[in-house]
């Protein structure tokens, strides 16, 4: 650590009225705010704050190298790949454990990079994974870290990318991605300083990328982007056309530039040219250069280096090329590559004293980006994404955005979670984190959610052993929150009674709802605005009645607990009902209701189960075809509209590699039907219950003994629920299988649909086309699968059908009217993509992993789906969090709170609050809709800061780029130039205000703020 004396403080005052002093816990940062208060409510911020960059630092673009602009420079990136878990665990990763399963040791990589960047000023490397860099800092001495810290400050050793993980693209949410970015960036911020920032984004392995992601690097400050895969079409045709780089234009609702992005496609993936990998895992040939010696290869290998740079160079279109020098958990022994790397640039640099014209150097992204923004062309526009990827004719890497859908799920859930976990430590203060209930934390959470985010992670692309892994440490993070949100809600509503949580209420289990004859329920709701919610707990009573916090009844059922739950459960709980009820809870807050038993038998209801085809409430009526049981219409009461509306459940028979056009089978990775036309799992449906009652009405179909579902409609909501149940999925037939639901309707959406990008924008798709090449389709059903993360939707002139769902999975329009969502995968063979195992989960019971999902519907016009679609979809990301205490809460228990003073406006999303140090808090605020998806909400709309929160008095402001390690003010990218020229979007506003904020369209605004808490 840098001592303090060694921080330099820079201040700028131009007026003097109040002064914060702000300092990060354990960081090297210092930062000096000046807030002045020049009218009432006209405040102006100067801020200004200095980084422990060293004296004489010369980090970022600075301490580039020169290059030669006469000649073709060669830019060497000395890299290491290094999966936050994939074969192996992040930690097995990190110590080298299990090197029998793969060769690979990230702490003796960073151990013998930073050696060998010592004997030479000259040399660089990059590092990109934040979760093993803060493993390895953890354990350096004092004087290790001052080396490093050195390195960085000459930009000898430069952080890149810079998050906790590399995320995945297809299978994340711009939540859980925005949140591991400012996780690792953070770190390194508060190592490192200034020079630790990184400047390039790197996502070199994940396997196609997403135009959110883009986005999002642009708002939090990157200059570049560079990534490996593309689709082999794609990636030919840009070859030729010299369009490997381009300027990626990644919101159609911000104003450009700031979601503009430079990306450039790397040359080799991310692996190096032929015959140059000297890594101790390669078999490339050393440089052998005494001529004393036997095998002199110097000549060869120069030439053989010229050559493969000029063909490289023939594809791109500046003067500079960029050779990435390292693949997967290189560098154990960085001396073999360093040693010939230097070598290399000695010998081919010789030649230029011949006339040679190629200068190799050594470099970094950074650089290799600065050379080409020097360069100032014009580049070319891209709009769309890169989904999906294909490597080869019949090698469509579109299954992992549905494999291993429970994990999908379980990181989905346990995004709310953190975030609930983040708010209550706010609004609990102090007491959160060391309270009657012990010791809790939202870091280990925070961490865990960073580390299950990448590519190997929640896209479901790891071993099964990592896979736990991943799922042990979500769960060890939530027991951190547990003990958290446990001390928050005693102190927020002054009861300390025990409180337990029940994290199979989706399996109808939890012994406390299942066996007491009273007990409260807390509903924290962590949105900005009142939300319903229907709730359903496992019980054996046969009536009950429920009180809300103002002690007013409430309506509710005793329904009879559907077959599929039982079999699902089997013996982890015995409840024989669901007590159905509908909740409301204050915007960021919780409301308590009371639950008691009146009748224990016989079990009579108020439910009625009859034989019904149809159910309606006051805003939807779905009905049943009498003959096959399946859905035949949706109405919408309110707009008066109908379309015909069928639905079912196949598999396609997955690919078992063994036909005359390719060798591919399906796997983790890879969807590879044998067929275009899947296997109907029954024609017909058998509706087993349908219940009638004043809160929900319901009905279960049953269409074999692994395939269920209920039709749901709750009293006084928009959606129609489907609740799937699919599992064991039986294999004994040697078939794999990739199970579908597929809607079927009326509206002519001929061969468009709509599926939206890491749960943000949302980007219209065609069937058997690309926006960028005219595709040559090889595979008509993988070839037209793309990723959803929270919705995908059909639409006509009249008509908008819109799928919101509970997890990201892959999704395709085939027919006219018609859209599919693959909801579960269970496979027999690997898909040579690495992970060297098939894709068949075996369960808490060794027989095959059952899956529950829901699928929530609206039918809509076109022009109002959004203001039916955005807030539902913020509904199902950011659940409410139930929690129980046993009998009658006490006398001065506070039974309602609101964090808020008022909710926000119905545009407005607050995507995050959580404690950064002591007094200060991160808010991001989201304008949630697109620029023209409506009427009502794509509007600019302003929110007071001062006048957020209902406990928290807030001091000061000061905002931040979307990563939280810049001040806006700071954030200086570098310029494009493009084909298009951009103007303002018209509807962009400012602010009125220092604390009235406006948000324009798809704009999210961060901010730190410095708080305490109101007295009460
Ligand atoms: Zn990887």
């Amino acid at each position: 650590m840098v001592p303090a004396a060694d921080r330099r403080v820079r201040e700028e005052k131009s007026c003097d009225i109040t002064q914060i002093q702000l300092s990060y816990d354990c960081s090297f940062i210092f930062i000096m705010a000046v807030l002045c208060i020049s009218f009432l409510f006209q405040l102006l911020f100067c801020l200004a704050f200095s980084l422990p960059t060293g004296r004489n630092s010369i980090c970022g673009y600075r301490s580039c190298p020169p290059t030669n602009p006469s000649m073709l420079n060669v830019h060497l990136v000395p890299h290491t790949h290094d999966d936050v878990g994939w074969l192996k665990t992040v930690d097995q990763y990190f110590y080298g454990d299990r090197n029998y399963i793969q060769h690979a040791g990230v702490q003796y990589i960073l151990d013998s990079v930073i050696d060998q960047l010592q004997k030479d000023p000259a040399r660089r490397f990059i590092y990109v994974e934040t979760a093993f860099f803060y493993r390895w800092w953890r354990q350096q001495s004092q004087s290790t870290q001052r080396i490093v810290t050195q390195l960085v400050n000459e930009g000898r050793l430069e952080f890149i990318n810079g998050g906790w993980c590399m995320s995945d693209e297809a299978t994340t949410h711009y939540s859980a991605v925005i949140d591991q970015m400012t996780l690792g960036l953070r770190f390194l911020n508060d190592t490192f300083g200034e020079c630790g920032r990184p400047r390039v984004a790197w996502h070199i392995d994940p396997f196609g990328h997403a135009r959110e992601h883009a986005s999002i690097f642009a708002q939090m400050g990157y200059d570049g982007f560079f990534f490996g895969r593309l689709d082999y079409q794609d990636k030919a045709r840009r070859m030729n056309t010299k369009e490997m780089e381009m300027l990626w234009r990644a919101s159609e609702s911000l104003t450009p530039p700031v979601a503009d992005l430079f990306t450039g496609v790397l040359p080799n993936g991310y692996n190096p040219p032929a015959g140059f990998c000297w890594d101790q895992s390669c078999d490339d040939a050393p440089i052998r250069d005494d001529p004393d010696l036997e095998d002199y290869n110097v000549d060869e290998i120069v030439q053989l280096f010229l050559n493969t740079s000029y063909r490289q160079a023939a594809f791109y279109k500046t003067n500079h090329i960029i050779m990435t020098m390292g693949s997967d958990f290189q560098y154990e022994n960085a001396n073999l590559w360093y040693k010939n790397m230097d070598k290399l640039i000695k010998y081919v640099n010789a030649l230029q004293a011949k006339g040679s014209k190629v200068n190799v150097l050594y470099s970094t992204p950074s650089c290799y980006l600065q050379e080409l923004n020097l360069a100032n062309f014009t580049w070319p526009l891209k709009t769309d994404d890169f989904f999906p990827y294909a490597d080869d004719a019949h090698d469509f890497w579109t299954g992992y955005f549905t494999s291993r859908p429970a994990l999908k799920l379980y990181e989905r859930l346990s995004n709310s979670r953190l975030q609930t976990c983040n708010q209550l430590e706010v609004l609990g203060g102090p007491k959160s984190t060391s309270g009657p209930f012990g010791e809790g934390d939202s870091d280990t959470m925070k961490r865990a959610m960073g580390v299950a985010q990448h590519h190997d992670a929640v896209s479901g692309t790891e071993k099964q052993h990592v896979a736990y892994d991943y799922a042990r440490r979500l769960a060890t993070g939530w027991a951190h929150c547990e003990v958290l949100v446990r001390n928050s809600l005693a102190v927020l509503s002054g009861s300390e009674a025990p409180r337990v949580f029940c994290e199979n209420l989706n399996i109808s289990v939890c012994p406390l709802t299942e066996s007491s004859r009273k007990f409260s329920m807390n509903v924290y709701n962590p949105l900005a605005r009142t939300v319903r919610w229907p709730v359903r707990l496992p019980v054996n009573g046969s009536a009950y009645s429920v009180t809300d916090s103002t002690g007013k009844a409430v309506d509710s059922q005793v329904v009879p607990l559907s077959k599929s739950s039982k079999e699902v459960r089997r013996n982890r709980g015995y409840a024989k009902s669901e007590l159905v009820f509908q909740v409301e809870a204050p915007p960021l807050g919780y409301s308590t209701y009371v639950i008691s038993m009146l009748q224990d038998e016989p079990p009579a209801s108020s439910t009625k189960p009859t034989a019904t085809r149809s159910i309606q409430n006051k805003f939807l009526k779905v009905t049943f075809d009498d003959t096959t049981g399946l859905l035949s219409s949706l109405t919408n009461l309110e707009t008066n509209q109908t379309i015909r509306l069928s639905q079912n459940f196949y598999w396609y028979n997955a690919s078992a590699g063994n036909n005359e056009e390719s060798r591919q089978t399906s796997g983790a990775y890879i969807f590879r039907p044998n067929s275009s036309d899947p296997f109907v799992i029954n024609k017909t449906a058998e509706i087993q219950i349908s219940t009638v009652s004043s809160t929900v009405q319901e009905v279960t179909q049953w269409f074999s003994p692994w395939v269920s579902q209920v039709v749901r409609l709750y009293e006084g909501r928009r959606e129609l629920e489907l609740e799937w149940t699919v599992g064991p999925v039986p294999v004994a037939d040697g078939l794999g299988k990739e199970v579908i639901t597929r809607l079927d309707t009326d509206i002519k959406s001929s061969d468009y649909f709509y599926t939206d990008s890491n749960g943000r924008e949302v980007l219209e798709r065609r069937k058997d086309y690309r926006p960028t090449w005219d595709l040559k389709q090889t595979e008509p059903v993988a070839g037209n699968y793309y990723p959803i993360n929270s919705r995908a939707y059909i639409k006509d002139d009249k008509h908008q059908l819109t799928v919101v769902t509970d997890r990201s999975q892959g999704a395709s329009s085939l027919y006219n009217g018609s859209l599919e969502i693959m909801l579960h995968r269970r496979l027999l063979y690997d898909d040579f993509r690495g992970v060297g195992e098939p894709l068949s989960e075996p369960g808490v019971f060794f027989d095959g992993l059952v899956v529950r999902g829901r699928l929530l519907l609206t039918l809509t016009p076109p022009d109002t789906a959004a203001d039916v679609h955005r807030p539902l979809a913020q509904g199902m990301v950011l659940q409410p969090l139930l929690s129980f205490q046993d009998g009658t809460p006490s006398v001065n228990t506070k039974l309602q709170f609101s964090g808020l003073q008022a909710a926000l406006p119905p545009a407005v999303h607050l995507l995050t609050l959580s404690q950064w140090d002591k007094d200060l808090v991160l808010i991001r605020l989201e304008h949630q809709y697109e620029a023209k998806e409506s009427k009502t909400y794509s509007q600019p709309v302003t929110v007071n800061l001062q006048k957020l929160f209902s406990t928290l008095e807030v001091l000061g402001a000061s905002e931040m780029s979307l990563g939280a390690n810049q001040w806006k003010e700071d954030m200086n990218r570098l310029q494009w130039n493009t084909e298009k020229t951009s103007k303002p979007h018209p509807l962009s506003a400012k602010d009125p205000s220092a604390w009235e904020v406006t948000l324009n369209p798809m704009e999210i605004r961060t901010f730190l703020l410095r708080v305490q808490q109101l007295q009460n």
